[in-house]
């Protein structure tokens, strides 16, 4: 009985995808051109909650900001929680698409930036927003409850928290599961999934180094923060090359180093700017007290008037999937997908994703889709030249739509459908 359900769902799919698909490529491109930064998703945030109000959806908008949660509720069953992050980034597009973003808008700082889509958070709503509409209008082939959650401000890492912060967990039922997926550089028609650490723990922080400002002319009147960021700059590099064991994976990037104005001044103080990432909550912790403690030695080492200051400017905790739930994901994608679903390794991008199962505590499994022209892909493979394909941020970023769209709207019904039957 089981089996069978899941096979009528996924038969009547794929002809049922194939007429929505020229529909969701006018939505992707359509969101496309008219990317929002984090937290300012309203546009985004309105075509998701008229589409899913149009298919039944009981819909709550303006959660934790630009927030929508869709909710079906369709017999008795798991209720199973889909999310999609809606925010683009302050990125010029150059992509040279046809229906490239020329949208320029102002950051929270009030700096005037071009915006676009260069994380495929415009695909990531497509897809969420089709498979609402695939489940809502094949009603009798399952029974559970739908939550078609759409997320603002992933690239700031805050969104998520902000859903929570806003009472989701107290207005919405509390899901059995919760899936979701990014687009990433992989052969387009493919999907990765892992079970554990999928997507690295990420933390930046800003740290000021203080100093005394004098003439350029006269150093021992000084106490040069220049010096004192660029001797920091470099110990720093020594927390994951001497203090991590090699077989641990850790990222430590100063990403911006600001200090001064003029060649013949000695400037007050000195920024740095630092980006981590980690995959086991162990060496995260001694990394980030190894930062404190650095920063204050270099700066003790240069006689500071005071002691650095830190404010963090984000964080991210590890995407770490379950692994009961990530074998049913398994075993549906390869009925699915068959050798196009395959078992990727971790990567070293970070998400907020997880931030919905950590509070319910409730299992969660977050995949990759690819989203390169397969011909490019499998040539760069031959010539191992992987790593010169556009990736998500870069201003070239440019995910094939086909059959990208349509991969990404299976793995997703695919999933859910595990749940359901
Ligand atoms: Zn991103
Ligand atoms: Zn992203």
């Amino acid at each position: 009985m089981e089996t069978s359900q899941i096979k009528t769902i996924n038969h009547n799919m794929d002809s049922f995808i194939d007429q929505l698909l020229p529909e969701l490529e006018a939505i992707y491109k359509d969101i496309h051109q008219h990317p929002e930064l984090s937290m300012q998703e309203t546009r985004t945030a309105k075509i998701a909650a008229d589409y899913l109000n149009k298919y039944g959806f009981d819909v709550t908008t303006g959660v934790g900001g630009t927030g929508v949660v869709g909710l079906m509720q369709n017999g008795a069953g798991p209720i199973v929680m889909l999310r999609a992050d809606m925010d683009a980034l302050p990125v010029k597009e150059d992509t040279g698409l046809p229906y490239a973003s020329t949208k320029v808008a102002r950051d929270p700082e009030g700096v005037e930036v071009g915006v676009s889509h260069v994380c495929g958070h415009d695909l990531h709503v497509t897809w969420l927003m089709g498979a609402a509409r695939l489940f809502s209008e094949h009603r009798d082939q399952w029974e559970g409850t739908l939550m078609a959650v759409f997320q603002p401000g992933e690239e700031i890492g805050r969104g998520a928290q902000s859903m929570i912060d806003d009472g989701m967990m107290e207005r919405f039922p509390r899901p059995d599961i919760i899936l979701g997926q990014h687009v990433m550089v992989g052969e387009s028609g493919t999907v990765g999934y892992r079970s554990g650490t999928i997507l690295a723990a990420g933390n930046s922080m800003k740290v000021k180094l203080f100093g005394r400002g004098a003439h350029g002319s006269q150093p021992q009147t000084s106490v040069d923060p220049v010096v004192m960021a660029a001797a920091t700059t470099m110990r720093l590099q020594t927390i994951v090359s001497r203090e991590i064991a090699p077989i641990e994976n850790a990222v430590l990037t100063v990403g911006a180093l600001q200090a001064g104005t003029k060649e013949n001044i000695i400037p007050e103080d000195a920024t740095l700017k630092l980006n981590i990432r980690t995959f086991n909550d162990g060496v995260k912790d001694h990394i980030l007290s190894a930062v404190k403690r650095i920063c204050c030695a270099e700066c003790a080492a240069s006689n500071a008037p005071r002691d650095p200051e830190y404010t963090e400017l984000d964080s991210y905790p590890l995407t770490e999937n379950d692994a009961k739930a990530t074998a049913k994901v398994a075993q549906a994608f390869a009925a699915e997908f068959g050798n196009k679903a395959y078992e990727t390794q971790p990567a070293s991008a970070s998400e907020d994703f997880s931030i919905f199962g950590r509070n319910w505590k409730v299992p969660y499994v977050f995949w990759f889709v690819g989203g390169t022209d397969p011909a490019v892909f499998l040539e760069a493979k031959k010539k191992s030249q992987l790593n010169t394909i556009p990736s998500n941020h870069s201003p070239k970023f440019a995910p094939v739509i086909h059959p990208t769209l349509k991969t990404g709207l299976q793995a997703m019904i695919t999933a859910a459908a595990a749940w359901f039957n």
